[in-house]
């Protein structure tokens, strides 16, 4: 049934009241005007016919990206006074379809704003000039509708999900969930999310005022009462965290994230790794600091400039005509002006760079890669003095070799400890497919740990690190092989770590600032993190269909959160109200016991 009629304005039925409220000041004309009527004819509760009520529901201007509609919605009841649905008033789905409840802007439009925030990382005055042509909107107002409007819709929308995950229970038996937390700035609360690993559905997402057994309990509390087992949950090792999932979940089997255990496994290596790098940086410096600061050969007649472009660039060493297109000659040492400087400069270059190298741990180590390609660039530097002597050069290759034979021991040290790691991480990443069994990666880590701790002829520091290898991974022990038993369930838990990452960087896009970024994760970041369809039109189908009571529930979410960062503003006006506000609560509290 849905349309009752599409009149053209001006053909205005009856039941059109004639001032519509609006949100703007001038008015607007609607291009279309529509009835909607229940689709459902019959009462629910006794299946008789329904009748239509003498009163519109909502009356509204709605403003859509493509025209402007005059809609209302006439209810229908049941005609008997005795039965339950004569106190229901049944409303068109499909009218409902086209802007949410309160709201003067259609679906397409809020759908749009979101979509261009969160997927174009659009600022709203980005956005604002972009839809300035097509609705009449304000830019306040399209930051308003973004948090207060769509925020809230995608909350609901992960509420339809409910077959989906039946679906997937069903396949696998039960269902596999990663839990993942944000330590926030200054002592704000930390930002907690389980979502379901298969569909990526958010279960919950939310603040933890504290991180301890029964905090981690009530969080998970919910996931008791599903009607689906959860087979494994995947975190990182956390105090507090694993005894929770023990006692709320006894059936399912705890994973650990297998990256920190790497991480965790490199500490003390990093550690001696970013140590050596340090030391080896500063001799490097003490020996051929002189030779690694002075300045390359520049252009006669223009000392200590190099290259510089603009409406005055620097000129060209060699001016070649534009027609011709064979590139310069690589070797510049082949060319007419080579000399024993250049060639020395192209040695420092590197050098100057390797000394500046970062490590990434747990695999990439800056001190092994730094002293390897020192090595490498005093190697060249001997093969060119055994072919022709030249002073300065054998000063810079006898510096070199001063500066990094200190550090041979230590670098062996290094060298064999990252071995070690690399083989663990080997062992732990399953090469079979289907994957092995959590025996076939158990018994072979424990036997190379057995190995590590039997090395020959081992270092103290070796032996340190052997040990610590050993007791690390024991701590790991019983979270550590579930996933190769538990299909579906993943060595890591980095996909939601990398999610967690990418919503930080989009907010920082959108707001601009860091310091903004940082107050909007405390104040709306567990709705900033929850997914959505992977396009606009799957957005817009899925959010239409939310209903008015969920909306209006999760608003009220949304706005009790907010509240607690009222008085955290820097406008000193919006904060004297609620300031005046304490000061009269204050004197007509009751007395306490302290005070
Ligand atoms: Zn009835």
């Amino acid at each position: 049934m849905g349309k009752e009629s599409a009149l053209k304005l001006g053909q205005r039925g009856p039941d059109a009241r004639q001032e519509v409220p609006m949100r703007t000041p001038k008015q607007l004309y609607a291009h279309e005007r529509m009835i909607y009527q229940p689709e459902l004819l019959t009462c629910p509760h006794c299946g008789d016919l329904l009748v239509t009520c003498n009163y519109l529901a909502w009356d509204k201007t709605v403003q859509m990206l493509d025209r402007v509609l005059s809609v209302a919605s006439r209810p229908g009841r049941c005609r008997h006074a005795t039965c339950v649905g004569s106190r229901l008033r049944l409303l068109s789905a499909a009218g409902q379809r086209i802007a949410p409840a309160g709201s003067t802007y259609g679906y397409d439009v809020v759908v749009r704003i979101g979509w261009w925030r969160q997927e174009s990382r659009a600022t709203y005055r980005e956005i604002y000039a972009a839809l300035a042509s097509q609705v009449r909107i304000s830019e306040s107002h399209v930051g308003y509708l973004y948090q207060q409007v769509y925020v809230p819709l995608l909350a609901c929308h992960e509420r339809q999900h409910r077959d989906r995950l039946a679906q997937i229970a069903t396949q696998q038996g039960g269902l596999i969930v990663a839990l993942d937390g944000l330590a926030p700035q200054g002592g704000e609360p930390h930002m907690w999310f389980i979502r379901e690993l298969a569909s990526g559905v958010t279960w919950r997402s939310g603040w933890l005022c504290q991180q301890d057994q029964p905090t981690f309990e009530a969080f998970l509390e919910p996931l008791q009462h599903l009607a689906w087992p959860i087979l494994a949950v995947l975190s990182d090792k956390h105090t507090g965290l694993v005894p929770a999932v023990a006692t709320v979940l006894p059936h399912s089997r705890y994973q650990c994230c297998q990256a920190p255990d790497l991480r965790n496994l490199a500490d003390p290596l990093a550690e001696a790794d970013a140590a050596c790098k340090g030391a080896l940086r500063k001799t490097v410096r003490e020996q051929v600091g002189a030779l690694l600061r002075q300045e390359p050969r520049t252009a006669p007649g223009h000392p200590g400039v190099l290259t510089v472009t603009g409406l005055l660039p620097s000129p060209l060493a060699q001016p070649t005509a534009p027609a011709c297109h064979t590139p310069p000659p690589r070797d510049t040492l082949a060319g007419p002006a080579s000399n024993a400087d250049e060639v020395i400069t192209q040695l420092v270059r590197p050098t100057r760079y390797l000394l500046t190298l970062k490590g990434r741990p747990p695999f990439r180590l800056a001190g092994i890669e730094t002293d390897e390609r020192l090595q490498n660039v005093t190697r060249c530097s001997l093969d060119l003095l055994a072919q022709r002597y030249e002073p300065r050069l054998a000063q810079w290759s006898r510096g070199l070799q001063a500066a990094l034979s200190p550090f041979a021991k230590t670098a062996e040290e290094l060298q064999q400890g990252a071995a070690w790691l690399r083989d663990i991480a080997y062992i732990l990443k399953p090469a079979a497919t289907p994957p092995l069994s959590a025996a076939h990666v158990a018994g072979p880590l424990r036997g190379y740990l057995d190995t590590v701790r039997r090395w020959p002829k081992v270092t103290p520091t070796l032996d340190a690190f052997g040990r610590h290898l050993d007791t690390v991974s024991r701590s790991y022990w019983p979270g550590l092989f579930h996933c190769y038993d538990v299909p579906g369930l993943p060595r890591t838990n980095n996909a939601l770590a990398s999610h967690v990452r990418d919503t930080g960087r989009r907010l920082l896009r959108t707001t601009g600032q860091k310091g903004l970024t940082q107050r909007t994760r405390p104040r709306q970041g567990a709705w900033e993190l929850l997914p959505r369809p992977p396009t606009e039109a799957q957005v817009l189908d899925a959010v239409c269909q939310t209903s008015p009571e969920e909306l209006t529930q999760e608003r009220q979410r949304f706005a009790a959160h907010r509240q607690r960062f009222r008085l955290q503003s820097r406008s000193l006006r919006q904060i004297q109200a609620p300031f005046h506000q304490l000061r009269q609560r204050w004197p007509a509290l009751q007395a306490t016991g302290t005070g």
